[in-house]
């Protein structure tokens, strides 16, 4: 695909020189092949894939065509999402800065209308916004659009995926007859087709093909898994590759609940987008994944629409995308900015068909993986132990314990057997595994023993929780996952109640065939503590008791008041005295 620097494409040199600067060093071929035919005043319909350089390929032109001494509103960027017209405006807002007297602002639900009023007021010549809001100031007579002279449809398709099309519609009627329009999607469905050609004038069509090229960044790899084996596959890999940033999709609502109440009961910090989830709920996990408040994001193709991270580490499609622009949406999120990504897609069954259709019609470039033994999981782990010990000695990052250490060598022990004693006391509380590990964790009883996998242990019906505070958190390092989710494994069958546990009646039982898994699951997943708070877990055959932390016994009782589990609607209640 060509691309051309970007002296070559006709461009002032305040431009040049705030592209310089932004370190661009060449434009991308959507670039190369729109910005000559947009300062020429075409229409154009740009179609390229996530990550190419659309917004730098429609924010270039357009600074240039605005006149600076007029005040008044020449270019309207339309943006499906608050995110994206802020992610738009900040670039545009970068590549005028040489540019004196070119002024924009971002127009978006959610922001006071005050604001807004003035910055309109004081004369930008750029506005981007969600329609939405562009329509409603237009209503108010707050944003003229009478001087207008370039339109432009940012990610066109997820705009008319989010229902925009009649404000869409509304607003072009209303623009001058005479504008430029400029249409940019990484697909273009029927919809589109539409409105280009009834408000379009003889587009330039561009579209720059080659997924392979556009992506060189992301290594893409496909696994045959088993249906049931799905969670464990994806916690493996996980651990194997010691991921901490990416997003999980599924196909469906119940699945992302599904998945992220497990995920979370198995100790990931995870949280869920789905289109039943509130718009400010919404916001606020989108803002919350942003500053990498936690590792996982489960979502739904339509939720993670108007999310924009792009320095994700992996991208999971834990179930297979629909077609091929869906996949490249999803894998589009990671490999960005020169950083190296990385695409697992689980495929169970007939999938593999459908999977190597997508690959033949998009010239997709996935590599078959091999879903990481039990044992290559432990040497993961121990490795980063190993690595975390290395790293302490070489940064001396430790107070010493000489006198301890005398006094042991003292009584004439070897100095391997001194550190090897540690290492086991250390063990359940860092990650540091042992050969023949118990099973991974409460859940993996909800799925029998996946088809690859020989090595997963049977699961124990027999309760392999945490205490709720058996460590010392004096002792414990911060952000240390692998620990955190280590001691949920690891920790010793254990009979009794601990002290500071409170048990917990639910209406469920054997009769509804739950598992150990469904509780945990369903408590760290509806309430969002910890699995750890959840201790011995009893199923008789119309009812369970299950031991919680008693601090938060009240919470989770209210937090499952309900809520439906195996199709039973939960009545939980503190347990009487002497009822266990
Ligand atoms: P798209 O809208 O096509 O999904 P973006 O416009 O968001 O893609 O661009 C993706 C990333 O690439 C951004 O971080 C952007 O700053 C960067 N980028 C854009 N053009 C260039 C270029 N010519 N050279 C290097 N990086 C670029
Ligand atoms: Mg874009």
């Amino acid at each position: 695909m060509e691309k051309r620097p970007f002296d070559q494409l006709g461009l002032s040199s305040d431009l040049l020189k705030a592209v310089a600067r932004l370190g661009f060093e060449e434009a991308s071929p959507i670039q190369t092949a729109v910005i000559p035919p947009i300062l020429a005043g075409r229409d154009v319909v740009g179609q390229s894939s996530t990550g190419s350089g659309k917004t730098a390929a429609f924010a270039i032109p357009a600074i240039e065509k605005v006149d600076p001494k007029l005040r008044a509103v020449q270019v309207l960027i339309l943006c499906p999402t608050r995110e994206l017209a802020v992610q738009v405006a900040e670039e545009t807002g970068k590549l005028a800065l040489f540019r004196k007297g070119v002024a924009g602002v971002p127009i978006y639900g959610g922001q006071s209308y005050e604001r807004q009023f003035r910055a309109l007021a004081a004369g930008v010549q750029i506005v981007i916004g969600t329609p939405g809001r562009v329509m409603d100031h237009m209503e108010r007579g707050t944003l003229k659009l009478d001087r207008l002279q370039l339109v432009v449809l940012d990610e066109t398709d997820r705009m008319l995926d989010m229902g925009f099309r009649d404000d869409i519609e509304h607003i072009l009627e209303a623009v001058p007859a005479e504008r430029q329009l400029l249409f940019f999607s990484a697909t273009i469905p029927r919809a589109i087709q539409d409105l280009i050609r009834r408000y379009s004038r003889d587009p330039a069509w561009i579209k720059i093909e080659s997924v392979a090229q556009n992506r060189p960044q992301v290594e893409q790899t496909y696994f045959e898994v088993d249906r049931r084996s799905k969670i464990e596959a994806l916690t493996r890999l996980i651990d194997v590759n010691d991921f901490r940033y990416g997003i999980i999709f599924c196909s469906t609502k119940i699945m992302v609940d599904d998945l992220d109440e497990h995920l979370h009961a198995r100790g990931y910090l995870t949280d869920r987008l789905h289109g039943d989830i509130s718009q400010a709920q919404r916001d606020r996990v989108m803002e919350k994944f942003r500053r990498r408040a936690f590792e996982f994001l489960v979502a739904t193709d339509v939720a993670a629409r108007g999310l924009d991270v792009d320095d994700l580490e992996v991208v999971f499609n834990f179930d297979l995308p629909n077609d091929a622009e869906d996949y490249t949406h999803r894998i589009g999120r990671t490999g960005r900015a020169g950083r190296k990504g990385r695409a697992f897609t689980f495929v169970s069954g007939q999938e593999i068909y459908k999977l190597q259709s997508m690959v033949r019609w998009a010239k997709l470039d996935l590599r078959r993986g091999k879903i990481p033994s039990l044992d290559e999981v432990e040497e993961a782990r121990t490795n980063v132990f190993f690595e975390k010990i290395r790293s302490t000695l070489e940064a001396r990052n430790f107070k010493p314990h000489d006198a301890m250490i005398d006094r042991l060598l003292d009584q004439g022990y070897a100095s391997t057997d001194i550190c090897s004693a540690l290492i086991h006391l250390l063990q359940g509380a860092t990650g540091v595994p042992e050969k023949k590990a118990s099973p991974p964790g409460p859940t993996a009883s909800v799925k029998p023993a996946p088809a690859w996998a020989g090595k997963v242990a049977a699961p124990k019906p027999a309760p392999v929780l945490p205490e709720p505070t058996a460590h010392d958190p004096g002792t414990a390092e911060e952000s240390d996952r692998p620990r955190a989710r280590k001691q949920k494994y690891e920790r010793p069958a254990r009979t009794g109640r601990e002290p500071g546990m409170a048990a917990i009646f639910l209406n469920v039982g054997r009769k509804q065939l739950v598992t150990i898994a469904d509780i945990v699951g369903k408590i760290a997943g509806v309430t969002r503590l910890p699995a750890s708070v959840v201790g011995a877990i009893d199923i008789h055959q119309r009812h369970t008791l299950a031991d919680v932390a008693d601090s938060e016994a009240d919470f989770i009782v209210k937090k499952l008041t309900g809520i439906k589990l195996k199709g039973v609607v939960l009545a939980p209640a503190r347990a009487g005295e002497g009822v266990a």
